[in-house]
Formats: structure tokens, C-alpha cells, sequence
């Protein structure tokens, strides 16, 4: 029984060191030295390739080396191969981290400190309480509730929205589309933690931007694609947001004359807000290896008609 490595080659030592530790059951391959590609059962990649039931006959899982699936064409798997994501409560963890350094930055307003820095103002601002800000998180899945968790005793207002209806800590959840404009309306600082899918793909345009109130900030986390970025500049630049934390883009890195290097109201990240944590991830694939034994429900699978 093999796993086969087909993600970042860069990695492959940690993940099969961490692997051995954890199990002496599975054999670990890196991609091209397959071997026998009748004895692969597993598959660890970031995009697979095409034709994998004809190339691995015995393939029974693809473990994505992400946290999104957004990248595999999941209508190509075989349907006995479960899809399945490598989430673990460390990568909420350092996913939380993250929104709460956007959220304070946004709420003490760094970006306009920042400008003013540069052009040698010394402006201050009033200072709003925690308590007056409201904050709201769209997706309130794995990471979201644990970004939420995380803001809660800071004393924010929070709220979510949410496919199904969710427990937002100390606040409310917004369900579905019927709700969408209604939930951004009541957000100061909006965070987008949605996985993207065709249904999210774009969610954030020029209309649902213009149902947050003015001034507002944005915090995207999920994909670029959520986000349609010149209805973002646009918003910012006539002053209708006031600000936007971006970790992911459509295009990654962006191009060189992209306004978002240098937008004075944006605060970039190179898509580091959190990753798949090795050990974590490795627990995962131990743990569906007992439960396949079992013949229990495997964990963390992806559904397919959702996309996520
Ligand atoms: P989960 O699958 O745990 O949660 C997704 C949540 O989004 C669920 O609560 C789901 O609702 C909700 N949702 C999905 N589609 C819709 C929709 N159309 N309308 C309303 N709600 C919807 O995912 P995670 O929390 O683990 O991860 C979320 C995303 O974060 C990932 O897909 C990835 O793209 C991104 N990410 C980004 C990283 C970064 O470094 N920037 C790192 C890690 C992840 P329901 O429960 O009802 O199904």
C-alpha cells in the first residue's frame, strides 16, 4: 500500500518523515518514480493528473495538498475516489491569527495611519470601541467559525452568513442568498473565508459591495476569485470602502502594474494567511486509514455537488 507525492518537491522530506513517524503502514513514492502504479491506494497532489483511474487502479483517495479544492476538476474524478482536504484545528488556528491582525487593522484604521506616515500627517482619528464595530464572516465553516471564536472576546459584533443556518458566537447567522444584502448591510469589517465554487465565484461585485456601509473594510482570505477587483478599486477609490486586506488575487503574484501593489487602502499578503500544517494533515490521513480499516466514514471528504 503506497501514498504517492505529487505536490511540492520542496516538502516531500518533511511529509514523509512525518508520515513514517505516524505510520509504518504506507509506503511513501514522489512523483515521477511511481513504481507499480497498481500498489498506489493514495494520492497526495495539488492539481492530480488527468486519466488517473486508467494509470492507478487501485486508487482510493486524493489527499489536496490545500485547503481549497477550487483547483481540481472535480466532475474528472472517478467516482469511487474520494476527494479529501487536509483542514486540521492548526490551520483554523493560524487562519484565525490572520483575521484578527486584518480585523484590528481595519478597526484601528493602520491603513489610513499608514498613508498619512508617508505624507508626513499627524491626523488622528476618533477611536471607535470594539463594541461598536460590527463584524461579519462569510463562510462559517472550519476556518470561519474559528476566526469567529477568536474575535469574540475582543468584544466585536459579530455576525455570519452562511449555505446552512450556523452558530456565530455571540451573534447571528444570515442563511443564503435571500439574506446576503441584508447581512452585508450590517458590516463594518466584512471577511470572506468562502470556498470558492460556482456559486461563489465573483459573489463579491459592485452591487454587494455597495450594500456595506460606506467606509467599510474588506478582508478576503477565501480566493481572488470571490472578489471582482476593479468593482474593489473602484469602491475604494471613490472612498465607498475604506479599506481591504487582500491575502489571495485572481492572478498570483499579480502583474508588476497592478494598482494593488501600491494601493494606498490595500494591504497585500502573498496568500499566506494559513496553509495545510504537515503533522496536522499526516493525523488526517492516519486517521481515515483506521476508519477505512473500520469501515467508518472517512473524515474531511469533499462533496462533490457542493464543491467543496
Ligand atoms: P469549509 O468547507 O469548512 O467551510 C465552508 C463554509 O462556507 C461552510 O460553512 C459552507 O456552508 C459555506 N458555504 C459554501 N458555499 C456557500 C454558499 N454558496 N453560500 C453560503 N455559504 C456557503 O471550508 P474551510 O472553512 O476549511 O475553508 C474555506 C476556504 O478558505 C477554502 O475553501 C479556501 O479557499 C480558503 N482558504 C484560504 C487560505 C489562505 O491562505 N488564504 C488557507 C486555507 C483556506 P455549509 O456549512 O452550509 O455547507
Amino acid at each position: 500500500m503506497c501514498i504517492l507525492y505529487m505536490a511540492d518537491p520542496a516538502d516531500a522530506e518533511k511529509w514523509r518523515d512525518s508520515l513514517s513517524t505516524l505510520t509504518a503502514e504506507l509506503e511513501f513514492r514522489q512523483w515521477p518514480d511511481i513504481g507499480n502504479p497498481a500498489e498506489v491506494h493514495y494520492i497526495l497532489a495539488w492539481e492530480p493528473l488527468t486519466n488517473l483511474a486508467e494509470q492507478f487502479s487501485n486508487l482510493r483517495i486524493i489527499y489536496a495538498a490545500g485547503a481549497g479544492v477550487d483547483q481540481f476538476d472535480l466532475a474528472s474524478l472517478p467516482g469511487h475516489v474520494s476527494l479529501i482536504r487536509l483542514v486540521d484545528s492548526s490551520m483554523a488556528d493560524i487562519m484565525a491569527e490572520y483575521v484578527l491582525f486584518g480585523v484590528i487593522a481595519l478597526h484601528r484604521d493602520i491603513l489610513a495611519y499608514q498613508e498619512d506616515q508617508r505624507s508626513g500627517r499627524w491626523h488622528p482619528k476618533p477611536i471607535v470601541r470594539a463594541s461598536q464595530r460590527r463584524v461579519g464572516v462569510m463562510g462559517v465553516g472550519n476556518l470561519g467559525r474559528a476566526a469567529l471564536d477568536r474575535l469574540q472576546p475582543l468584544g466585536f459584533q459579530l455576525s455570519g452568513w452562511n449555505r446552512s443556518l450556523k452558530d456565530v458566537p455571540g451573534g447571528s447567522c444570515y442563511v443564503g442568498r435571500d439574506q446576503l444584502d441584508e447581512f452585508l448591510g450590517q458590516c463594518d469589517i466584512l471577511v470572506n473565508m468562502l470556498p470558492l465554487t460556482p456559486d461563489t465565484d465573483g459573489i463579491l461585485n459592485a452591487a454587494r459591495l455597495a450594500c456595506l456601509p460606506r467606509g467599510a473594510g474588506l478582508i478576503n482570505v477565501g480566493r481572488g476569485a470571490h472578489v471582482i477587483e476593479r468593482d474593489l478599486l473602484e469602491a475604494l477609490d471613490e472612498g465607498r470602502l475604506g479599506g481591504a486586506v487582500l491575502d489571495v488575487l485572481v492572478q498570483e503574484p499579480p502583474s508588476q502594474d497592478s494598482p494593488v501593489w501600491k494601493h494606498p487602502r490595500i494591504l497585500l499578503t502573498p496568500h499566506v494567511a494559513s496553509d495545510v500544517q504537515i503533522s496536522g494533515a499526516v493525523a488526517v490521513i492516519v486517521e481515515n486509514l483506521a476508519r477505512e480499516k473500520e469501515r467508518k466514514p472517512l473524515v474531511n471528504v469533499v462533496d462533490r455537488l457542493k464543491g467543496y
